[in-house]
């Protein structure tokens, strides 16, 4: 069995974004040189997130709306986390949102429905942060 371990680096210049990272997933499985088994992708932050779904501008709005509606950033005094900092909103959405997913690999390729896609969903952004992805199999 082979393993592969790679980071993706982010910086998204303002506190919210959804990216899609599917191509930065399938150059990793390219350089892993693995055919088939497993890729796993996770956020290395509890601020934001990975997850799979369509590539569609309106859901991501939507999403963003959503979710600012179960966990409104402002007023920034209603959580108590908010002590010396102002994320508390962020922890949540990325609760909701998720902290990985796993894929097959088949063929050298992502094994997935039609439309799956891999974003990094960033909550709390204005720094750098990164997302592992470590690939298993033969
Ligand atoms: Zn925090």
């Amino acid at each position: 069995m082979k393993s592969y371990r790679k980071e993706l680096w982010f910086e998204v210049p303002g506190r919210r974004a959804f990216i899609n990272i599917t191509p930065d997933v399938e150059g990793a499985i390219r350089e892993s040189g693995i055919m088939e088994g497993f890729v796993l992708c996770n956020a290395m932050h509890i601020t934001a997130s990975v997850f799979i779904n369509d590539d569609e501008a309106g859901l991501h709005d939507d999403y963003d709306k959503w979710l600012e509606k179960l966990a409104p950033h402002e007023p920034v005094s209603q959580y108590r986390h908010n002590v010396g900092e102002d994320n508390a909103d962020a922890h949540m959405k990325r609760q909701i949102m998720g902290r990985e997913v796993v894929v097959a690999i088949t063929d050298g390729r992502l094994d997935f429905g039609t439309w799956e896609r891999i974003f990094y969903g960033e909550f709390d952004g204005r720094r750098r942060k990164r997302v592992l992805v470590k690939i298993i199999g033969e």
